[in-house]
This record gives C-alpha cells, sequence and structure tokens, in this order.
C-alpha cells in the first residue's frame, strides 16, 4: 500500500517555531485531505474557505497547497448544492491520476 503524501502547511503560523495550536489543526486537516479524492478535496477546501470567508483562498492555498482556482471551483460547485457532478465519477473528462479497478486490490480483511 502506497503511503499518502501529506502536504505541509506553508502558512505564517506553520512555519514559525513556537507551538501554536493551529499546526495541529491544519496538519489534521492535511491528512484528511491527503485520504479524499479528487472532487472531495476540492469541496473540502471550499468548504472550509468559505467558513474563513475573506481571504480564506490564501490562507486554504498556503495550507493545502491547493490552486486558488480549484478552491474557487469547489466553492461554484458547493454554492450550487454540486448538481451535474456525476454521484459515481470523479472525474467528469481525462485526464488525472488512473482509476483503480476494485477488483485488482487484495480483499479486505474485516
Ligand atoms: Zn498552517
Amino acid at each position: 500500500m502506497q503511503e499518502a503524501s501529506i502536504h505541509r502547511c506553508q502558512c505564517p503560523v506553520c512555519r514559525e517555531s513556537e507551538p501554536h495550536p493551529d499546526k495541529q489543526l491544519h496538519h489534521r486537516m492535511n491528512v484528511l485531505v491527503s485520504r479524499m479524492d479528487e472532487q472531495q478535496r476540492r469541496w473540502y477546501v471550499a468548504f472550509e474557505s468559505m467558513r474563513l470567508g475573506h481571504g480564506g483562498d490564501k490562507l486554504l492555498e498556503q495550507i493545502t497547497g491547493l490552486h486558488p482556482d480549484t478552491i474557487r471551483q469547489g466553492r461554484r460547485e458547493l454554492e450550487s448544492d454540486l448538481s451535474g457532478r456525476p454521484l459515481d465519477r470523479v472525474r467528469l473528462e481525462g485526464g488525472g491520476r488512473p482509476r483503480v479497478e476494485k477488483k485488482n486490490l487484495p480483499s479486505n480483511p474485516h
């Protein structure tokens, strides 16, 4: 199993050496984001940006490394209740990572 790469936050608080509660929060956010697929990531980061309001896109870009255009796109999609987004597909158009066929994965022990 490939290890998920976790983005290191680039916000001003996390770049300081002093401990700060935001550091753990931002790290957790990146842990969460690292396990999401492309559109989940976009929507979650857009949601966090909306909660922050003004300046949210810039901060979320620093925290997650997502491009501001991507965050804006996610926000537009959330604002339209994700209408037009398919329920069973990660992407509408080609490109990106190839999809992994579930049948080729080792069976999941419970
Ligand atoms: Zn941070």
